[in-house]
């Protein structure tokens, strides 16, 4: 059976399959009349269980954070009280002799929505917190029960042969969970192929084929045959023998190949062109485990994204200054001599934080996420630029904010620093005063005042993934506009062309870091462009190396004059397609 989604990461795999947990529901039995009163019993034990996490969190956030940021506890408190939620599944376990795990999620889904409807922004940020203290009562609940499940990954991680993972849809937080050493391919029935799942896989190397609808959820069985083709966006279903094989031999090819480039000994080659230009190629990463693997590798020049939101991800409460730094620091000795630029907190969107209090929002993507947030949290904010600025003297920093739109931010971002910079001065504590800081051009409004912008900063790095979505108004996350969403829209290119130029006329260096950086269909046209720093995915790095080497800089100049005057991204394509051949 063959299923037809969007190719997000590269590659082909074959294996047995597993339904990833939360994709699926079991329904308890009904109980019988004398089971009701235990049934309520365990019910209180859980909502006593709950109320003691939510008091303890409470207590460490208003310590290491504030006041004002333990507050969404209190919220969450109150509903283990709310009749609206308790008092109903109490009613409805009752009166339809169920089991608490299968009333729960209904009086949860319905609250969530009710509150979410109202026309009160207090309100509709209740949504995400009642689903949260939901998911909770129900963990206290299987833990009651001897159970030791902790996430949906339970699973695979005592699976004995890695497995293709299907999904109905994988948020960042539960990717970046995912053992990866089990997962041999990833296929998703929603998704679009720049969501934080997508960009993970490509960094972890894993083929992904996403959006490719709900009824491959209907269709897998565990433990089935399947195969993923992340190069063509295919999912094959129990294949036969003979399509078993050519997979096979395509995944051998494949491996092949990446030995191949691996022992030409092309990462100790510099990314220089046939006629001399030089351009740093650096890698995205989101922890510690993928600097030591980019720095194993050699083939890159540093870091040009680190996405430190992952480190806030799957908590229950933010990191503190120590734990920050000690990932900084190890990130940066890992990579010395090459610089690492460190982004600051980019939350919000796609990437919601319960205990941070970010809510469910009606546009997450034009709602309170990145920099806009980090502003109105000063202390969380500090704790992280202190972390970083500290992890500046064991190497070569830069910071950058995400979500810019307005130069007051990166004015109002910068005086953070200082601030954070006289503290550490006070306290005697040692950091790097010379730390780079830079923007992230990644909203068409910092694109248009690139010029502004340059005059704050000491870089700009152009995120075409946040870019592509805003300036073609296509969700990335979205299987359904994936199309829309196409970085070689001739609206995203002239925007990149001008955002180069004004850095360049400021004086100072431009680099990408969206997924665009690591598309080698890209690579001659960014070269053209005259960006400075490319960073990609690890697995995109040799790739791209081998293009650059492969470009003569002048026709990539006289390329990059032409096409961002064409009219769709389709041409675009089909341009850049030719030149390949
Ligand atoms: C981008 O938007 O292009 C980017 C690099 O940031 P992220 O993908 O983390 O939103
Ligand atoms: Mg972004």
């Amino acid at each position: 059976m063959l299923f037809k989604g969007i190719a997000a990461a590269g590659g082909v795999a074959t294996g047995k399959a597993l339904i990833w947990a939360d994709s699926r529901f079991v329904q308890p039995p009904a109980l019988s009349p004398e089971d009701i009163q235990g049934e309520l019993d365990r019910f209180e034990a859980a909502i006593r269980q709950t109320r003691q996490q939510l008091e303890a969190l409470h207590q460490k956030l208003e310590k290491e954070v504030g006041r004002k940021e333990a507050e969404v506890f209190t919220a969450h408190l109150l509903f283990l009280e709310d009749p609206a939620l308790v008092g109903r599944v109490r009613q409805e376990a009752a009166n339809q002799r169920k089991k608490i795990e299968a009333v729960l999620p209904e009086v949860i889904r319905e609250l969530a929505g009710k509150l979410a409807a109202v026309n009160d922004p207090y309100l509709q940020a209740r949504a995400a917190d009642v689903e949260d203290v939901g998911r909770r009562l129900l963990r206290a609940l299987a833990v009651a029960d001897g159970a030791v499940l902790t996430s949906g990954w339970d699973e695979l991680a005592s699976s004995v042969e890695p497995r293709v993972v299907v999904a109905g849809d994988l948020g960042p937080s539960e990717t970046v969970e995912m053992p990866r050493e089990k997962v041999l391919a990833l296929a998703t029935a929603r998704g679009g192929p720049n969501s934080h799942m997508a960009i993970l896989a490509r960094a972890m190397g894993i083929p992904a084929v996403v959006g490719a609808g709900e009824e491959i959820l209907e269709a897998v069985g565990s433990h089935d045959e399947i195969i993923v083709d992340g190069d063509a966006g295919l999912v094959i279903v129990r294949p036969g023998a003979e399509e078993l094989r050519e997979y096979r031999q395509k995944a051998r090819a494949a491996g092949d190949a990446a030995h191949r480039r691996a022992a030409s000994g092309l990462e100790r080659l510099e990314a220089v062109t046939l006629d001399g230009r030089r351009v740093d190629l650096a890698v995205n990463i989101a922890g510690a485990s993928e600097a030591k693997a980019a720095a194993a590798s050699g083939g890159a020049a540093g870091v040009g994204l680190f996405r430190t939101e992952f480190l806030y991800l799957g908590k229950e409460s933010p990191p503190g200054e120590e734990e920050q730094f000690k990932v900084y620091r190890r990130v940066v000795e890992l990579m010395a001599p090459h610089r690492v630029i460190i982004r600051t907190l980019d939350v919000g969107g796609d990437k919601a934080i319960s205990y941070l209090g970010i809510s469910r929002e009606e546009n997450p993507f034009l709602g309170w996420r990145g920099i806009r947030f980090c502003l109105e949290q000063p202390a969380l904010f500090k704790t992280q630029l202190r972390a970083i600025l500290r992890a500046g003297s064991f190497g070569k920093v830069g910071l950058m904010f995400p979500m810019v739109t307005a130069v007051e931010e990166v004015r109002r971002g910068k005086a953070l620093v200082r601030e954070a910079i006289t503290e550490l001065r006070a306290q005697d504590v040692p950091f790097d005063e010379e730390v780079e800081i830079g923007a992230m051009v990644e909203t068409p409004a910092a694109a248009v005042i690139a010029d502004v912008l340059a005059a704050e900063v000491d870089f700009l790095s152009i995120g075409t993934n946040d870019l592509t979505q805003y300036v073609t108004a296509a969700d990335r996350g979205n299987g359904k506009v994936a199309a829309l969403a196409d970085h070689f829209h001739p609206a995203v290119l002239r925007l990149i062309r001008g955002v180069v130029e004004a850095a360049h006329r400021a004086g100072i260096w431009v680099g990408m870091c969206g997924e665009m950086a690591g598309d080698v269909m890209a690579t001659p046209l960014l070269l053209g462009l005259g960006l400075d720093e490319l960073s990609m995915a690890l697995p995109a790095v040799l790739p791209v190396k081998q293009a650059i080497r492969a470009t003569n800089f002048r026709q990539a100049q006289e390329l990059a004059g032409a096409v961002p005057g064409l009219g769709t991204a389709a041409e675009v394509r089909r341009l850049l397609a030719g030149r390949q051949h």
